[in-house]
């Protein structure tokens, strides 16, 4: 039998905003334990909540990036549950009603593009977090810690299609997404940090068959390697168990990134387990289109379409452009580079390449990097007009990242730039055919190849600085 697999993914994002999502704590990340809290987040009795209009502002933006439809009208709902992170026992989130419907987000894997459907998008709060003491997880710890400082931060809800077809697929769709999210600048979207979490969901099915496989739910997986690597392992505990002839139960499990496979967590919960129902102290959205248009003119460029417009503007290869836009400081990088040097491919490659190991190496991002896109246009320009030789311009690059120094600074104190002067190099070229007798000899004898011999003694003795066109000319003429 031939089998493919289903995946579905809910992605949690932490949105941006200042204040909370429905009280007026702070939203800061990495604030001592319970001091960002108030009788609203920690569901005193007898509070009101009042809805964050920047969090809607930010989920109808991403909604429209998704080409979403904007509902007129949606709900808050309550979900409850126990559990010592949720003060109020149920959580607020929209269910029957959500803020956004039936979008998409287009992916390549491989070189294919795939529209990926977006069932909804939806707000909701964040419950508080959970430390276990001598453990990973509440099971086996010692003691657990609650924090109530994320408690009530806004979070928004985008679930998928059951549309991917490939753990491989699911991460890149969650690093689409990301990215999208990042540069719409509605959440930092760093999965190591908790602000975009996934759950995913998966089955399988024998190939030609119309319906669903039963699904498990994986959670825990905190990067996009995680979630290709746990739904690798759950896709291939699906196989195992229903080649065996069993069953496949719906349940939450647990990815354990040490040992690399998923554990059940506990049975799948139903929706009538939570007891739904519409939140009676919050009034429904029903954001005006004048609102909906502005929101719309805050979008600006979207990462595909700058990816389009690199292939296209700057003639840059579809890797490379796909490379760039991946960071979006590095796709703005070089845009500002390309306007003081327009040979965008050099740029590109100098970011793609040395910069970016550089940074890698020393734990840098652009913000805290010592060379300024005009910089990099400088040190671009001199290698274009034979002023440094490429070897040269990656020293003084190097010396520009470590120092801080200007470019014309660093060439003048070292004199690292490319002798293109006659005089000085046949000094040079003279010294290299004194030293190498028998090739010389060689070479007048017929045996040409020996010019690439000689011209690598003259780049040699000059430390890398001759031009080695000159120095090819001179070794001729010399030689004659
Ligand atoms: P639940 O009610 O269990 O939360 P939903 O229908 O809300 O399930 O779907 C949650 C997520 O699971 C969605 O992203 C959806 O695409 C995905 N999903 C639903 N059914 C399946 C399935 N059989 N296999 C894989 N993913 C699925
Ligand atoms: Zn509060
Ligand atoms: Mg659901």
């Amino acid at each position: 039998m031939k089998f493919e697999t289903v995946i579905g993914l809910e992605i949690h994002a932490q949105l941006a905003t200042k204040s909370k999502m429905f009280c007026s704590c702070s939203n800061k990340f990495g604030s001592e334990p319970n001091t960002n809290i108030c009788p609203i987040c920690t569901g005193q009795p007898g509070v009101l909540p009042v809805t964050n209009k920047k969090a809607v502002e930010l989920a109808i933006k991403t909604a429209l990036a998704l080409k979403c439809r904007i509902e007129p009208h949606s709900v808050f709902a309550r979900k409850h549950y126990f559990y010592p992170d949720l003060p109020k026992d149920f959580q607020i989130s929209q269910y029957e009603l959500p803020l956004a419907t039936g979008g998409y987000l287009e992916i390549e894997v491989d070189g294919q593009k795939r529209k990926i459907g977006i069932t909804r998008v939806h707000l909701e709060e964040d419950a508080g977090k959970l430390v276990h003491v001598g453990a990973a997880r509440i099971m086996g710890a010692e003691e657990s810690l609650v924090d109530y400082n994320r408690t009530g931060t806004p979070l928004m809800e985008i679930v998928s299609e059951p549309d991917l077809r490939s753990p491989r697929e699911a991460a890149v769709y969650t690093q689409t997404l990301a990215n999208l999210l990042r540069y719409i600048m509605v959440c930092d979207a760093k999965m190591e940090e908790g602000s975009l979490r996934c759950d995913a969901n998966l089955s399988i099915r024998e190939v030609g068959n119309q319906e669903f496989g039963v699904k498990t739910e994986v959670k825990n997986m905190n990067s996009f390697k995680a979630i290709e690597k746990a739904l690798l392992s759950e896709e291939k505990r699906h196989h195992e168990v229903i080649e065996e002839g069993g069953q496949i139960v719906q349940e939450t499990r647990f990815f354990d990134d040490v040992t690399e496979t998923t554990t059940g967590m506990r049975s799948k919960e139903f929706a009538h387990d939570y007891r739904y129902f519409p939140e009676p102290d919050l009034v429904p959205i029903e954001p005006p289109g004048e609102w909906i248009e502005e929101i719309k003119k805050t979008i600006g460029e979207l990462p595909a379409q700058r990816r389009e417009r690199f292939i296209k503007d700057y003639q840059l290869p579809p890797e490379m452009a796909s490379l760039l836009i991946a960071n979006k400081s590095m796709a703005d990088y070089l845009e500002e580079t390309v306007k003081l040097f327009p040979k965008a491919t050099a740029a590109a490659n100098w970011l793609t390449g040395d910069i970016t190991a550089y940074m890698n190496e020393n734990k840098k991002d652009f913000s805290q990097l010592n060379l300024t896109p005009a910089q990099l246009a400088e040190i671009l320009r001199l290698i274009d007009d034979g002023t440094l030789s490429n070897k040269i311009a990656k020293t003084v690059l190097f010396t520009v990242l470590k120092t801080g120094k200007q470019v014309k600074d660093v060439i003048a104190e070292s004199g690292l730039t490319q002798i293109s002067n006659e005089d000085e190099l046949k000094k040079i070229v003279q010294e290299v055919i004194n030293n190498n007798p028998k090739q010389v000899e060689q070479f007048k004898a017929g045996k040409e190849t020996v010019m690439m011999y000689l011209v690598g003694q003259v780049m040699k003795l000059s430390k890398g600085r001759a031009n080695p066109a000159l120095a090819n000319k001179l070794l001729t003429e010399l030689l004659k």
